[in-house]
């Protein structure tokens, strides 16, 4: 298509401002970026004749930010099932080290074309494993944009090489289990060094609670704060158990929380405080972590997923779908400080955005306007199967629903047969596991 293109006819869901309404009307793309959106009507004269491509019957909503997956776990998915973390902690471990550089390239492009299939357009992969080379490829092959995180011992010249390529570099930290003081402010000191943020699991557990408290004497949060590694840029996922002087801190010091409400039910551990997080003023996204904990990457489930179990555990207010919506989109963005790029249809923007068909039985009716329940339906009636068209900085990488980049059928089928090829070493790792218990 033309790098000057206008969506016409879609219902527009812009969530650019908060209280914005969805509309009908024309979105207007130049050089990967939103030019204009606005009812049809009020097209500038300017953009009459352009390259049209007509959406009536769609919703045209900001691309999904999934702010944490593990990659590699989808080689694992629906594996070491029904047990604590720390029960699948040694087991996934061992199965991590069965991959090698040669074969995580071919796994990140399927779990990012599962991603992107599903209005994914910006990913946080908290990788178990490392590529040889090129670090950005899958990325860059399947389309979709993102950030990645890279162990302690990487080179500062991949760091750069991911920063360079246009994503996001993260400092792999650990989890509880793997601090001391010597690590925590080692971390701080690497950070400092290459002007890279940390990225790390925290709070998930009673188990890893127990350890910092064992340790340190002192909640995970206020852990990292004594050793000088909560602050602006850090980004703490899961962010479970919490207290109220733990949600102060991360307020006080702008550290992001990116939480994954189905992993939290899956491990049947603990629930994030969130609506307690909002309203202190954190910065909360969302994300689908591994396939091991899901078992998917579908960020419009995981909306739906936050809002039930929020009013489930708290009150039938404490999360409300348009709200749940924006912590997938404008909110995760906010958590990696790409708020003014992407996460909303706003003019001056990156094109990162996604249609839904509306025209089906479990998305009927569309009540427009106010009391309306468009978002409502987005949330809480669709899901991946409904996603139709994928844009990344303008360029259309789903269409029709499938790949416009990427031979679907020869991904899959090599990602089938790597699979069928290890399937011997991980029954080996998983009865192992068995024999442990
Ligand atoms: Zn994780």
């Amino acid at each position: 298509m033309a790098s000057t293109f206008q969506l016409s006819g879609a219902v527009i869901v812009p969530l650019d401002t908060e209280g914005s309404k969805p509309f009908v009307g024309n979105l207007v793309v130049e050089k990967g970026r939103i030019a204009w959106l606005g009812p049809a009507e009020d097209m500038p004269g300017r953009y009459l004749g352009i390259s049209q491509e007509e959406l009536s019957g769609q919703a045209l909503l900001p691309g999904l930010i999934n702010g944490h997956i593990h990659s590699e776990a989808v080689i694992f998915r629906g594996l070491l099932e029904g047990l604590t973390l720390i029960e699948q902690y040694h087991p996934t471990c061992r199965l991590n080290e069965l991959l090698t550089p040669k074969d995580t390239p071919l796994i990140r492009k399927l779990a990012y074309l599962e991603c992107a299939k599903g209005g994914t357009t910006f990913i946080l992969d908290h990788a178990f494993t490392t590529i040889k080379g090129d670090i950005c490829e899958p990325f860059r092959t399947v389309g979709v944009w993102g950030g990645l995180t890279l162990g302690e011992k990487t080179a500062p010249e991949d760091f750069q090489m991911v920063a360079e390529g246009g994503f996001l570099p993260y400092i792999n930290a650990p989890g509880e289990e793997d601090w001391t003081e010597e690590t925590l402010t080692g971390y701080a000191r690497l950070r400092d060094k290459l002007g890279v943020p940390l990225y790390l699991h925290l709070a998930e557990t009673t188990w890893r609670w127990q350890i910092a408290k064992d340790r340190f004497n002192a909640s995970p949060v206020a852990a990292l704060d004594k050793f000088g590694t909560l602050e602006s840029g850090t980004v703490g996922v899961h962010g479970v158990w919490m207290d109220e002087d733990d949600i102060a801190l991360l307020a006080k010091n702008a550290t992001a929380i990116v939480n994954t409400p189905t992993s939290e039910m899956k491990l049947g551990d603990g629930v994030a405080p969130l609506p307690r997080l909002l309203s202190a003023g954190v910065k909360v996204g969302l994300g689908t972590d591994g396939a091991l904990w899901n078992n998917g990457n579908d960020m419009l489930a995981e909306a739906k997923v936050a809002c039930l179990l929020h009013r489930l555990t708290t009150a039938p207010n404490s999360l409300s779908a348009e709200n749940a919506l924006r912590l997938a989109t404008i909110d995760g963005a906010r958590c990696f400080g790409v708020e003014k790029e992407t996460g909303s249809l706003s003019v001056g923007k990156r094109a990162d955005m996604f249609t839904i068909n509306l025209i089906q039985p479990h998305l009927q009716p569309i009540y427009p306007g106010e009391r309306g329940n468009i978002v409502e339906n987005i949330v809480l009636c669709a899901s991946r199967g409904d996603v139709v068209n994928l844009w990344v900085a303008g360029e259309k990488i789903i269409s029709g629903g499938f790949s416009t980049r990427i031979d679907e059928e020869k991904l899959i089928g090599d990602f089938a047969l790597l699979a069928e090829n290890l399937q011997d070493k991980i029954k080996n790792v998983i009865s192992r596991k068995v024999i442990l218990e």
